[in-house]
């Protein structure tokens, strides 16, 4: 969670509690115009907090996909056994992708890209 999003979090919390706190305060017996004008700054400080919350909400970043992709090629070890078909150079996690839905791997050593066909033995 960033530093902003963090921030922004604490100022929709506080809105949000003096806004429950202005409604509460609505009901303790004062005149009934300051009981409204108590629900109107209620109204407005729970709006801001919601309306910061789903400003949060909607900036968030959906990376899933990216992230799926990475859990599925890693694995450090069988990595390490990987070697190039041209050039038999060591690939690293750098050199291999995931390209809708092939294994694609291109050797930094000699530059060949090619896509994974048979299954790697480990
Ligand atoms: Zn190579």
């Amino acid at each position: 969670m960033s530093a902003g999003k963090i921030i922004g979090y604490i100022f929709a919390g506080i809105a949000i509690l003096f806004g429950v706190l202005f409604l509460i305060a609505a009901f303790d017996g004062r005149p009934v115009a300051q009981a409204i004008s108590n629900f109107i700054i209620a109204a407005v400080l729970i709006g801001i907090g919601v309306v910061i919350i789903i400003a949060i909400k909607m900036r968030e970043p959906k990376p899933k996909q990216e992230i799926i992709q990475k859990i599925d090629v890693s694995g450090d070890i069988a990595m390490e056994r990987l070697k190039c078909k041209n050039c038999g150079a060591l690939l690293d996690k750098d050199s291999i992708k995931l390209a809708e839905g092939a294994i694609i791997i291109s050797c930094p050593y000699c530059g060949t890209t090619y896509q994974m066909v048979e299954e790697p033995k480990w």
